[in-house]
């Protein structure tokens, strides 16, 4: 067992030549520079230079390690940026969503408060037409809408300018006369005064410059329960004489 000495293959501490020694031994003398070197780091020296070029293998598996590092690190960058593509989407889509709250909250009550204002312009705009259309229609001032409304007979002069209007106590008969004065016309209101039968209605005009221009429109009513029902007829006469009740 003496005789068989194991030799295992080493490089020189001092000069890199590569010999073999007995690693039983402590120290050996190298044979190419002379040096006295210790065998265990010469035997060290000699496997860590031979891993290097032996294992070339494991280096490879090593740099495809690292290129599936870098792979790796390329997938975390696309798979980041994925992820913030997807949180951009859904910011996008917060965004959305708040202007779309901010749009209720505030186009909404816009459009509503535009579409009221709108209304009451036309409204205004209207009445203003009226009146300047009225202004223009001074010459057929004896324009006199009536209608039976309710149980009621409603007369109503939009531009009684220019005319004495009044209802004539005298003629009129079964029937209560009211009016009111308002800025945009006369308004006459007349219910009846009895049960049943016919009532008339006798509503007088004078023109203001000139009192020989005057006239009576006669309304016959027909009243039932207490209330008009409708209008039989109207008549127009300068003169009551020219009527026959
Ligand atoms: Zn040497």
């Amino acid at each position: 067992m003496g005789d068989e000495v194991k030799m295992v293959p080493a490089l020189c501490t001092q000069c890199g030549g590569k010999l073999t020694v007995d690693p039983i031994q402590e120290t050996a003398e190298c044979p190419f520079c002379g040096a006295s070197f210790a065998v265990e780091k010469a035997i060290s020296n000699y496997n860590v230079q031979n891993a290097t070029f032996e294992h070339v293998d494991n280096v490879n598996i090593d740099m495809s390690g690292t290129v599936h590092t870098v792979l790796d690190f390329v997938g975390k960058q696309m798979s980041e940026s994925r992820e913030m593509r997807k949180e951009l989407r859904k910011q996008q889509k917060e965004d959305e969503k708040e202007y779309f709250n901010r749009f209720v909250k505030i186009g909404i009550p816009f459009f509503i408060i535009f579409f009221i204002f709108a209304g009451i312009m036309v409204v205004v705009l209207n009445r203003i037409d009226g009146g300047e259309a009225s202004t223009s229609d001074t010459e057929e001032a004896s324009t006199v809408n009536y209608d039976v409304e309710r149980g009621r007979f409603y007369i109503d002069i939009p531009n009684p300018a220019g005319y004495i209007w009044e209802f004539d106590e005298f003629h009129s008969s079964g029937v209560n006369l009211d009016s009111t004065k308002e800025k945009n016309g006369l308004h006459y209101e007349v219910s009846a005064d009895q049960s049943f039968g016919m009532g008339y209605a006798v509503l007088h005009w004078q023109d203001e410059d000139d009192p020989e221009r005057e006239g009576y429109m006669i309304y016959e009513l027909d009243i039932e329960d207490n209330e008009i029902s409708y209008v039989i007829t109207t008549t127009e006469v300068s003169d009551m004489s020219e009527f026959h009740f």
